[in-house]
């Protein structure tokens, strides 16, 4: 089992209860030296403010919540959205993280064209990925459970993931990979070995919670390590024998459960899940 230096929040799993100086106290307090938050928060607090708190409390950053949503009806919105995925290049570099996760964006508005969506994303990272290299910031491909194909995700397997990487960085000069998020993929006949074509340096990010049975919202019921039905250890040693020596990152969007608990008591839950649980 992991120990608890392998540990990091997402601040999604405390949304509605930390802002992020908060989130850094309470996980800190608990002994949890991994974070992952969500740029929202990270403005809100001012990228310099936002190092000095981490360094304060000794954390490392897993990763920064996202970059993505490439496609978009016109060229001008296309632009758009590479111009916000530079900023978001600009405050993961600021606060030290680990990799900007990719939630890659799928359908316009009124769009039928999955095909030309998956396009828009392939060259909306193409063009970013020069300067993410730049700045050490890698780019992790995040692919979606398909329920999200039609708005959030038109990446939705670590199969297609890959193949973008292997067509933007054919010589796997870095920069580019995936975040593995058990709750998109445990379901995925071809998961092993897709985990085992990812190999190491494109194994940026492994964000863990479970799927439960039943799940009463797409978006914001996932569960807590344990109660579901994801095999996680059997996925983790999967990453790991890749040689993956990043952190294991409790994501967990629960506007039916987990928000509505004290925070200090999901991050308790959080270290002891992840203890025995991942
Ligand atoms: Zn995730």
């Amino acid at each position: 089992m992991p120990t608890i230096e392998k540990l990091s929040i997402n601040t999604a799993t405390t949304k509605t209860q930390f802002d992020l100086p908060q989130a850094i106290k309470s996980y800190a307090a608990a002994g949890v030296h991994g974070i992952a938050p969500w740029r929202d928060l990270v403005q809100a607090t001012g990228p310099a403010e936002t190092r000095r708190l981490l360094d304060g409390e000794g954390m490392t950053v897993s990763g920064l919540c996202r970059g993505g949503m490439f496609p978009a009806a016109d060229a001008a919105g296309r632009q758009a959205a590479i111009d916000d995925n530079r900023r978001a290049i600009d405050e993961a570099a600021a606060i030290g993280a680990a990799c900007l996760v990719l939630v890659c964006g799928s359908l316009p508005r009124g769009s039928k064209d999955i095909d030309g969506a998956r396009t828009m994303v392939e060259d909306g990272i193409g063009a970013v990925l020069e300067e993410a290299r730049d700045k050490n910031v890698p780019l992790a491909i995040e692919p979606l459970h398909p329920m999200y194909a039609g708005d959030r995700n038109c990446v939705n397997t670590l199969h297609q993931a890959l193949d973008i990487c292997d067509r933007l960085d054919p010589n796997r000069e870095g920069g580019l990979g995936v975040a593995i998020d058990v709750y998109h993929v445990w379901w995925d006949p071809e998961l092993v070995p897709q985990i085992r074509r990812t190999g190491k340096q494109r194994l940026l990010a492994f964000h863990i919670c479970d799927w439960l049975i039943p799940t009463r919202d797409l978006l914001t019921d996932r569960g807590m390590m344990g109660d579901g039905v994801i095999d996680i250890p059997a996925i983790r040693a999967e990453i790991e024998a890749q040689g993956y020596l990043g952190l294991n990152e409790v994501e967990i969007f629960s506007s039916e459960d987990w928000w509505l608990r004290p925070g200090d008591i999901v991050v308790q839950t959080c270290v002891q899940r992840h203890a025995t649980m991942v």
